[in-house]
C-alpha cells in the first residue's frame, strides 16, 4: 500500500478508494490526524496543571491523547516521562498520570479475562437483571434524534468526530443503559463502532461500571451536572429545559430510575474494584467519576 502523501486529502481519497464499501457505509473523516508525528505534537501541547483542574468540564484541557495510545503510536511510559519532564512539581503529575493508571489497569484486567470482557461481571445492582435490559441500541440515540440536546449532540459528534470527552461517555452510557434500559454491552458495541481510541478494555469495563457490573452501585447524573459540566452549552438551546428526563435531585431520580433498588447491597460488597488487595477508589480525587451522596442538594 502507498505510504507516502502529498496531503491529508490524497490520503483520504486513497483510503476511500482502496475500501470502497467502508467508504460507501460512513464518508465522514474524522478531524484528528494519525502518524507518531500528529501524536508528538499533541503531547506538546499536554498541560499537567490546567488538566487537573479542568479535566472534567467539556473546554477543558484534555489531552485527546487516547487515540494514539489505543493503536501504540505512543506508549504509557512514553507520556508518563514527559508529563513529569513538564511539571516542577511531581504532585502536578498526579491526576493526569492517575488517567494514565486507569488505561494500565484496564488493559492488564482484558488480559486476564479475554472475551469474558462483554460478560456481566456481575449482576446489576439497580434492582433489575439482566433479561430486563433490552439486546438492541434505540434507533433515535444512533440517529440523534430522542429531542434531548445533549443526548442527539453526543451522538452526532460521536459519528461526525470519532472522539467524545471522558463525561460526555459517563452520560450517554448512563442515559442508554438506566433510562432507556438498554444493556451495556448494546451500547459498548455502538461506542467502539465509531470511537478512534475504541477498546474493548477501557470502553467495556467503563460501560460495566456505569451499568454497575463492575461497581458496587449504577452510575446515573441530573441536568445540573450536565449544565456545570458543559457549562450550559445544551441546556441553553433545549426545549425541554426544565422538563427532561434528567431534572430533579439525584435522591428524586434514583428513587425513579430504581424503584426495586431497596434491597440491592449498597455497602460496597462489590469485589470489581480491590487491587492488590486494596479497595480502589473510584472517587479519589478524580470528580467525574464521584457518585451524589445521599442527602446532597441539587
Ligand atoms: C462509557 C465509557 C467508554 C469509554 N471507552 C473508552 C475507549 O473505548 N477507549 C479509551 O481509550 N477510553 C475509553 N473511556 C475512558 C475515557 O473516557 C477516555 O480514555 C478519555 O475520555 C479519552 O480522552 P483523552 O485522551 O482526552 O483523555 P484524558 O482525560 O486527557 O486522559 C489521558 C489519557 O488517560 C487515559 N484515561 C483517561 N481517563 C480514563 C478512564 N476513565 N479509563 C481509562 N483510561 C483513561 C486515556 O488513555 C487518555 O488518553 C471510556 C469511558 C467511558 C465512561
Amino acid at each position: 500500500m502507498k505510504r507516502e502523501f502529498a496531503s491529508r486529502d490524497e490520503l483520504i481519497a486513497y483510503v476511500g478508494e482502496q475500501f470502497p464499501e467502508a467508504a460507501a457505509r460512513d464518508s465522514s473523516v474524522p478531524p484528528t490526524p494519525g502518524g507518531r508525528k500528529a501524536a508528538q505534537k499533541v503531547l506538546q501541547q499536554v498541560n499537567p496543571g490546567k488538566y487537573a483542574s479542568t479535566r472534567n468540564f467539556l473546554n477543558g484541557a484534555v489531552t485527546r491523547l487516547s487515540p494514539y495510545l489505543r493503536y501504540g503510536v505512543l506508549s504509557l511510559a512514553e507520556v508518563r516521562d514527559v508529563v513529569l519532564e513538564k511539571v516542577q512539581h511531581q504532585e502536578d503529575a498526579v491526576k493526569l498520570i492517575n488517567e494514565l493508571g486507569w488505561r494500565d489497569y484496564w488493559q492488564r484486567l482484558y488480559a486476564e479475562l479475554g472475551n469474558g470482557i462483554w460478560q456481566d461481571q456481575e449482576p446489576y445492582k439497580t434492582g433489575y437483571t439482566a433479561k430486563d435490559y433490552s439486546e438492541t441500541m434505540p434507533q433515535d440515540v444512533i440517529e440523534g434524534t430522542t429531542g434531548l440536546v445533549c443526548i442527539d449532540s453526543i451522538s452526532r459528534e460521536l459519528r461526525e468526530t470519532g472522539y467524545l470527552h471522558n463525561h460526555q461517555r459517563m452520560w450517554t452510557a448512563a442515559y442508554l443503559v438506566h433510562w432507556r434500559k438498554v444493556k451495556w454491552q448494546a451500547g459498548a458495541r455502538w461506542f467502539l463502532e465509531h470511537l478512534l481510541d475504541g477498546d474493548p478494555a477501557s470502553n467495556n469495563l467503563s460501560w460495566q461500571w456505569v451499568a454497575s457490573t463492575f461497581s458496587h452501585k449504577a452510575y446515573f447524573f441530573n441536568r445540573e451536572n450536565v449544565e456545570r459540566y458543559t457549562k450550559s452549552v445544551y441546556c441553553r438551546d433545549c426545549p425541554l429545559y426544565g422538563q427532561c428526563d434528567f431534572e430533579g435531585t439525584y435522591e428524586y431520580l434514583e428513587g425513579k430510575l430504581f424503584p426495586k433498588g431497596e434491597s440491592v447491597d449498597r455497602t460496597g460488597g462489590s469485589k470489581s474494584w480491590e487491587r492488590q488487595g486494596q479497595k480502589v477508589d473510584r472517587t479519589g480525587g478524580s470528580k467525574s467519576w464521584e457518585r451524589p451522596q445521599k442527602g446532597r442538594k441539587n
